[in-house]
C-alpha cells in the first residue's frame, strides 16, 4: 500500500489505534530503507545501549527492587491510564525499528495500554516514564545512586531524541 507521509497525524494528540495504525504503515513502507541507513542504525545502536545500561543502573542501584516491592507488596504503580497518550507515531515506530510487538489493546483497562503483566511491554519508553523518580525511591536511595540513576536516565532520555529528531527528518525529506 502506498501512504503519503504527509498525512502522518503529528503529536500525540491522537487516539492510540490510529497512532499504532500509522506506525505499521510507516513501519511497512520505510523500514528497510531506514534500517539501511548507516545513520539510522547508529543512533538505534547508541538508543537501545542507553536503554540497556539504565535498566542495569537501575538494578544494580536498587530501583528495580523498590519498583516491584512498591507494585506487588504496596499495589503502587506510577503505569496508570493516559500515559500512553503521550506517544506520538514516531515513538511507536522506532519500537517497531526495534522489533517490538505493540500490543493491539491495554492487558488491564486501568493501566497504561503498553503495561503488561510482567511490567512494561516495549523498549523505547516515553520520556516521561524514562525520567520519573517518585518520593518512595529518593528516600529509599542515597545521594550517589540517584545521581547515577539520573546519568543513565539522561544518556537514554538524550539518545532516543536525537533518533526521533533524525526520524522525523528523515520522513519529512521523503515525504
Ligand atoms: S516509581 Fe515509585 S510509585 Fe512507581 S513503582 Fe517505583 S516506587 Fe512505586
Ligand atoms: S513504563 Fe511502559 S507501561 Fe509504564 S507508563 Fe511508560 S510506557 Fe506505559
Amino acid at each position: 500500500m502506498k501512504i503519503n507521509l504527509k498525512d502522518i497525524p503529528v503529536g500525540p494528540d491522537h487516539p492510540m489505534p490510529e497512532k499504532l495504525k500509522w506506525a505499521k504503515l510507516v513501519y511497512d513502507a520505510c523500514s528497510q530503507k531506514l534500517l539501511e541507513e548507516p545513520v539510522v542504525r547508529s543512533l538505534l545502536s547508541d538508543y537501545k545501549d542507553s536503554i540497556q545500561e539504565n535498566w542495569k543502573v537501575m538494578k544494580d542501584t536498587g530501583v528495580v527492587a523498590e519498583c516491584t516491592r512498591c507494585a506487588m507488596q504496596d499495589g503502587g504503580s506510577c503505569c496508570g491510564s493516559g500515559i500512553e497518550n503521550k506517544f506520538d507515531v514516531i515513538n511507536l515506530l522506532i519500537n517497531l525499528l526495534m522489533g517490538v510487538e505493540l500490543p493491539s489493546e491495554p492487558w488491564d483497562p486501568t493501566g497504561c495500554w503498553f503495561l503488561g503483566e510482567k511490567g512494561c511491554r516495549i523498549v523505547a519508553r516515553h520520556v516521561i516514564c524514562v525520567n520519573f523518580m517518585c518520593r518512595r525511591l529518593y528516600d529509599a536511595l542515597s545521594p550517589e545512586k540517584v545521581k547515577a540513576v539520573q546519568e543513565a536516565m539522561q544518556r537514554e532520555t538524550e539518545n532516543g531524541f536525537m533518533l526521533e529528531e533524525y526520524l522525523k527528518t528523515w520522513l519529512a525529506r521523503h515525504g
